[in-house]
């Protein structure tokens, strides 16, 4: 697993971290052009191309060698999914202007000392320990977000601290907009927390100085980048507050319970509707990728449930009931005159797919109807 560290560069160090990313960066486009000039780059032919290139380039032989090899590494990997993850797009050209720093190194590559990071050249930087290493780190990774933070991410092994106390029984979650995840426990709701709402008008004001300082030529006043930095910093907060209470209730969920359950919920076509801002901020997707971490990390089994007809079923006796609208809150099933909230109902019909061993609802309807013909007496 990353361990994340701040970093405090000098002015020395970011200009050698900058000038680093800058080789990485035309390596990386070139390996581009080697793809698109239809020679079939392999990480072995690519590494050739590099040794000769730091043979006849003085500025690139400036370089570390182990950031420029794991620049083209990163680069076949992104091209290996570009075949074999769907929807990945081919690797783009990194624009000076609007690709973030990166750099990657292995352990020949980065040493630790005195408390500072260790780079090859005689770069060091200071690294705000905020926490122990729990282990030797087997890589690195120095980066710079968008606004303007360093920071390093070391890949450790960290043991599981205590055979986690095995919970009791499977949760079912449901997601949302009026509350981000339902669970089939009540206990266990998380709710709507709004951390983008809360500072909207923070934000919009921030947004309002950028726009008042904006030019139409094509350079822009310090006055302007600091504007937008504001900006950018106050969005960067609510994401951070949101993605912390995310974390702190996937291991409240995951700590209670063996087995669970999640609606695999793409929220693609609620960023399309009327709710967009509101489901953006309510971050299912966030939600949703903390507790599946946190889920596999401490060894409970997870099931994707696919989310077709679960606000339709019962979850009791799994009779389909019809179709729902949205503003209609409460489930009540026909046959057997069950009624609950209706997201509770959906995310019971998801915990009760998966106690089955299924991931579809429909696959429960199939399986569960009595064979035809064998006493079957319609009500
Ligand atoms: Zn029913």
């Amino acid at each position: 697993m990353r361990y994340t560290y701040r970093l405090r560069p000098g002015r020395a160090a970011e200009a050698a971290l900058l000038a680093e990313w800058g080789r990485c960066r035309w390596l990386w486009n070139e390996a581009i052009h080697q793809q698109k000039s239809g020679s079939k780059p392999t990480f072995a032919k690519l590494s050739r191309l590099l040794t000769e290139a730091r043979g006849k380039l003085p500025w690139l032989r400036e370089g570390s060698q182990v950031a420029q090899q794991q620049c083209l590494r990163g680069y076949m990997q992104s091209l290996d999914h570009s075949f074999t993850v769907k929807g990945r797009g081919r690797p783009r050209i990194k624009a000076r202007k609007k690709s973030l720093p990166s750099l990657e190194y292995t352990t020949r590559g980065f040493g630790i000392s005195d408390g500072r990071l260790r780079l090859p050249k005689g770069v060091t930087v200071p690294v705000v320990w905020s926490r122990e290493l729990p282990s030797a780190p087997t890589s690195v990774r120095v980066y710079r977000d968008c606004l303007g933070h360093w920071y390093a991410s070391f890949v450790v092994r960290r043991d599981i601290h205590q055979p986690s106390p095995r919970g009791e029984g499977g949760v079912g979650i449901d997601w949302g907009v009026t509350t981000t995840a339902t669970a089939s426990d009540p206990a266990f709701d998380l709710p709507y927390l709004g951390h983008r709402k809360r500072c909207a008008a923070e934000l919009a004001r921030a947004q309002r100085k950028m726009a008042r300082r904006h030019r139409k030529t094509t350079t822009q006043s310090r006055g302007y980048a600091y504007a937008k930095r504001q900006a950018a910093r106050l969005a960067k907060k609510a994401m951070r507050q949101t993605r912390h209470d995310s974390r702190v209730w996937a291991k409240r969920v995951v700590a209670a319970h063996d087995l669970i359950a999640v609606e695999d919920f793409t929220p693609v076509f609620l960023s399309k509707s009327t709710m967009a801002r509101k489901s953006a901020d309510a971050a299912i997707g966030t939600a949703k990728r903390e507790l599946i971490e946190q889920a596999t990390r401490a060894g409970r089994k997870v099931v994707m449930i696919r989310p077709a007809y679960t606000t339709m079923t019962c979850s009791q006796c799994f009779a389909r009931a019809k179709r729902l609208e949205l503003h209609e809150r409460v489930f009540r099933c026909d046959s057997c005159g069950f009624s609950d909230c209706r997201d509770r109902n959906a995310a019971r019909v998801i915990l009760a797919t998966a106690e089955r061993g299924r991931t579809s609802v429909e696959d429960v309807r199939q399986t569960d109807r009595p064979p035809s013909g064998v006493g079957v007496v319609a009500v």
